[in-house]
């Protein structure tokens, strides 16, 4: 805890604040401008309405603040990751199903009830910012940040830059279609990727597999979840494994598209079901090495130690948002600077 840089009497914007807004919590964390966090709070997400969201989001700022004995007045700017379509010029979102926020002015809203500027930006591109900022080395100017939980998608980091693209979707590479036939997919589509790699496609095989007799459940339970099927496989039963098996090699072609578009240096998996363990990344290397195996050209592009999983305790999205307000500081260390120590 680095207090010092926040007692100097009379010193103004001496903190930022970063948020990560999800569909379960939220998380904002203070930071000072040497870069520690003096204050962090996660409260649950309040989605009764969307002023309910809103003011447990405000709460969960003014709560980190409180932990950190850091008055509003000395904060700076705030970065807040909203799982959505955001205008980040505008601050508005424009639609986040997850919270039911359709044409908010997010940014106004949050600048009325803090007094300080506020910046918006979709949560996923936060913390594909907030991990290249603070968790990679400056080798690195072009990575993927990829969150696989109910959905899959990525957030870009081209030549060093967070890229948006034309309507802010880039990286909405859960939804390219392996197979027209397949299961039909929330967005309309059949046989999108996610529909075989994120959440709800273990919890599918897993309800098949003890259908089949393969997989047992306790008896009151109905429905199989993702964490049952990695719980199983970690236990030893063979279809649960074959199912992370099976997940993990559709998502390795998913990443080699990711690569072979974008040629990045690296590819950090984040979101609930890099908890599938070692057995899921070993499906996807599996995959990496079978493509390596036929083609110098995917052996070159498919290297092992461009996949990393992010530890859940980086909160990648929460420093993005910290990166987001960081113009406010425009004396202090370079995020880049101090990337390594906090690997
Ligand atoms: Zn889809």
């Amino acid at each position: 805890m680095a207090m010092n840089a926040l007692n100097g009497e009379g010193q103004q914007g001496q903190v930022v604040v970063g948020v990560d807004v999800g569909g379960t919590t939220i998380t904002a964390m203070v930071v000072d401008t040497s870069l520690q966090v003096c204050g962090q709070a996660t409260q649950t997400t309040d989605k009764s309405t969307p002023q309910g969201t809103f003011k447990s989001i405000v709460a969960t700022i003014l709560q980190a603040l409180e932990i950190g004995q850091t008055p509003l007045s000395q904060v700076k700017a705030a970065g807040i990751g909203i799982p959505g379509k955001v205008d980040p010029t505008t601050g508005t979102v424009h639609l986040a199903v997850n919270l039911n926020w359709n044409h908010i002015p997010a940014a106004e809203w949050f600048q009325q009830a803090l007094g300080v500027p506020c910046y918006i930006e979709n949560d996923l591109h936060l913390a594909a910012l907030g991990y290249y900022h603070f968790f990679t080395d400056s080798s690195i100017q072009n990575m993927a940040y990829v969150s696989i939980g109910t959905g899959l998608a990525a957030g870009l980091i081209l030549d060093g830059r967070l890229y948006r693209g034309a309507h802010g979707m880039a990286g909405e590479f859960g939804h390219i279609v392996m197979d027209p036939h397949g299961p039909t997919c929330n967005c309309g589509n059949r046989g999108c990727l996610e529909m075989y790699t994120a959440g709800p496609a273990y919890s599918r095989a897993g309800q098949e597999a003890v259908a089949q007799g393969k997989l047992l459940l306790p008896p009151e339970q109905a429905n199989v979840t993702a964490v049952d099927v990695f719980n199983a496989a970690q236990s030893g039963n063979l279809a649960a494994q074959e199912i992370i098996h099976t997940a993990g090699a559709f998502l390795g072609r998913g990443l080699q598209i990711l690569i072979m578009a974008y040629d990045v240096d690296k590819i950090i998996l984040g979101g609930g079901v890099t908890r599938a363990g070692d057995l899921f990344r070993h499906a996807i290397l599996d995959e990496w090495q079978r493509q390596a195996s036929l083609s110098p050209l995917a052996a070159e592009m498919l290297k092992p130690e461009k996949l990393e999983c992010a530890p859940l305790e980086h909160n990648a999205g929460a420093w993005g948002g910290v990166a987001l307000a960081h113009n406010a500081f425009p004396h202090a260390v370079s995020p880049q600077r101090i990337a390594n120590q906090r690997r």
